[in-house]
């Protein structure tokens, strides 16, 4: 067994001490698009003892270009990302512990989903929920490293409470470099998300052994142009997130519809439900429509429209950027 990990204890900056720091820590993935496939098969195949992927998202086929652990097999399952994540990265690694959460990331649930980890790991594709992870880690003093990777570029940066300047600070520090896109808009090319995602992965491992060399700067990459460049930040003077005021966490934006990125489709949450037993609500919408569901999902079809429905109570209405349109088909299929 101690063979699986041989080939990366031989590097000073790991060694065998480094191999058991790793074997004890603990870390949660927040998003499972390319980013996240990428951050988690590293990781998990570097020997990270706990891995935690929360992603409240299901595999369609445009996602196959570049999130590197999925399959055809999953989409025809119907499987959620963080399920699938679970059982493909259980067959690479038995050895350590990996869970799947299928969930989205919100006010109400991120201080739980990422209590008592060693470090946080970003996968995320919009940067308000990226502010609520820097919030939460801020406060439960835990590093998190963000990245983000659109169109043939990146970055990512480390982000140690105490220690480093966050990503407030940041936004203050720079204004473009395409933080605004989405994919919709822009796209996205694999080596992108693939480079950032490797990046994320390397200060991990290093974090997680207590390295020295953590990386101080936000690197900016560019893969067409085969460039990495180092960009010097400085702690904003009058950041709230370092001064202790969460206001992302404590704000309560209880966004209820959001168009999500890359998708011609809005997510409806109603923070007031309990959840949803799909057979009961696959039966009442026989008739009205083509109904289909498993454990995880379930998925209704009528007019021009797709919703699918998850046990939590939340549900991705396809076929739609319009926010509106979707809160009304929500209530009138779902009930609000
Ligand atoms: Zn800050």
């Amino acid at each position: 067994m101690n063979d699986r990990y041989s080939r990366q204890t031989i590097l000073p900056g790991i060694g065998k001490t480094g191999q058991e720091k790793l074997a004890n820590g603990s870390i949660v993935i927040i998003g499972c698009g390319a980013l996240g496939t990428v951050t988690a098969t590293t990781l998990v195949r570097a020997g990270v003892g706990r891995v935690k992927i929360v992603d409240r998202d299901f595999i369609e086929y445009h996602n196959l270009q570049r999130q590197v652990i999925f399959d055809e097999d999953d989409i025809r399952g119907q499987l959620p990302k963080a399920v699938a994540a679970e059982r493909h990265l259980k067959k690479v690694n038995s050895s350590i512990d990996i869970e799947g959460v299928v969930a989205d990331v919100n006010y109400t649930n991120i201080e739980r989903l990422v209590y008592g980890a060693d470090l946080i790991v970003d996968g995320l594709d919009n940067l308000e929920t990226r502010l609520l992870i820097n919030d939460a880690a801020l406060k439960l003093k835990i590093p998190w490293i963000y990245g983000g990777a659109i169109s043939s570029y990146g970055m990512m940066m480390s982000i140690i409470p105490d220690k480093t300047p966050c990503l407030r600070c940041i936004g203050h520090n720079t204004s473009t470099h395409g933080l605004a896109l989405t994919c919709d808009t822009a796209g996205v090319i694999a080596p992108a998300p693939f480079v950032v995602g490797s990046l994320q992965a390397i200060e991990a491992m290093k974090i997680l052994v207590g390295s020295p060399d953590v990386n101080p700067d936000l690197l900016y990459v560019n893969v067409w142009l085969g460039e990495i460049t180092h960009l010097k930040i400085n702690r904003r003077p009058n950041c709230p997130s370092c001064a202790g005021q969460y206001e992302y966490l404590d704000a309560r934006y209880g966004t209820r519809a959001t168009s999500l990125c890359g998708q011609n489709a809005v997510q409806v949450l109603n923070p007031e439900s309990r959840g949803v037993a799909l057979p009961a609500l696959a039966a009442r919408l026989q008739g009205i429509g083509k109904v289909s569901y498993n454990d995880f999902m379930l998925t209704f079809a009528v007019d021009s429209k797709e919703m699918v429905v998850f046990p939590d109570g939340r549900a991705i209405i396809k076929n739609t950027t319009d926010e509106s349109t979707a809160r009304g088909l929500y209530a009138k299929y779902i009930g609000a």
